[in-house]
């Protein structure tokens, strides 16, 4: 059965770019409830350890660095089929095949830079959740 919550980050040019209003006002179009969310800078070893499924990926060092190079925002998001129908909501990961409409489509700037985050599973959701919040900051 597919569980209810994902995890989500918008990404450091996204929000340097002012984009955090735009894309909280598709998260909440799209019938998504925030249950936590709060702005911060991941030091390196916290980016590195999010992204460690990536380790042998030739983008992994330019990854952690963009990911380390300003603030950003994480949140739980809300809703029966979270994760699959937040994918739908972000678009693909390359910004240039993404469906119009999307949040990737709309603000990401590149494959890297690709604007948000979204959990890719069930338990992806909630290792992702756990990690970013404690039980006492999820409503
Ligand atoms: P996602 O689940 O759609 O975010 O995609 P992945 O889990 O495959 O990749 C994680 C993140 O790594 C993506 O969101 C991009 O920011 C970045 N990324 C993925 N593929 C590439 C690539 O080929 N080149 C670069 N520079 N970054 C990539």
């Amino acid at each position: 059965m597919s569980g209810n919550i994902t995890f989500t980050i918008i990404k450091p040019t996204a929000v340097s770019q002012g984009y955090i209003g735009p894309i909280l006002n598709k998260i909440h179009q799209g019938g998504f409830r925030i249950s936590a969310m709060r702005m911060l800078w991941l030091t390196r070893g916290e980016a590195e350890h999010f992204y460690e499924v990536h380790k042998e990926r030739p983008f992994y060092t330019d990854l952690v660095d963009f990911m380390t190079s300003g603030p950003i925002v994480v949140a739980i998001l809300n809703k029966e089929n979270a994760v699959e129908d937040y994918r739908k909501l972000i678009g693909a990961t390359d910004p240039e095949k993404a469906e119009e409409g999307t949040i990737r489509k709309e603000f990401a700037k590149s494959m890297q830079e690709n604007a948000v985050h979204g959990s890719d599973s069930d338990e992806n959701a909630n290792i992702e959740s756990s990690f970013f919040f404690s039980g006492l900051q999820r409503f």
